[in-house]
């Protein structure tokens, strides 16, 4: 390996960790703001009418004749995690929380 080769190597690493530590901070707003967003996300209304087509009701209890035993929103595929306790974003009604122990019929069991 040549002075030169070692050199530009050693550049291209030193640009590539600049931009690393650059690009750091944004990373953490990134999640932080994601976090804020599903905080301030309202509950979704069980008489809202996408929620009353797929069923929705907070306490899955409500539709034990509808749904397969055990199913809440707590072990549904669709179910998003996040910081507000007992509630949790959902892929079926976006921009809305759901109960983590509400059921709807779009419900989808985890993979095994
Ligand atoms: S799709 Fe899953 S997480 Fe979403 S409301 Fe229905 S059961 Fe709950």
């Amino acid at each position: 390996m040549t002075d030169q080769q070692f050199n530009n190597d050693r550049r291209r690493l030193l640009r590539g960790a600049l931009l690393g530590i650059a690009a750091a901070p944004l990373a953490y707003v990134s999640v932080r703001g994601s976090n804020v967003l599903a905080q301030e996300m309202p509950e979704l209304d069980e008489n809202d009418p996408q929620a009353i087509a797929l069923n929705y009701v907070h306490d899955a209890a409500d539709r034990d004749e509808m749904r397969t035993e055990g199913a809440i929103c707590g072990n549904c595929r669709l179910y998003l995690e996040n910081d507000t306790p007992n509630w949790g974003g959902c892929t079926a009604f976006p921009g809305k929380l759901v109960a983590d122990g509400g059921w709807c019929s779009a419900w989808v069991p985890m993979p095994s």
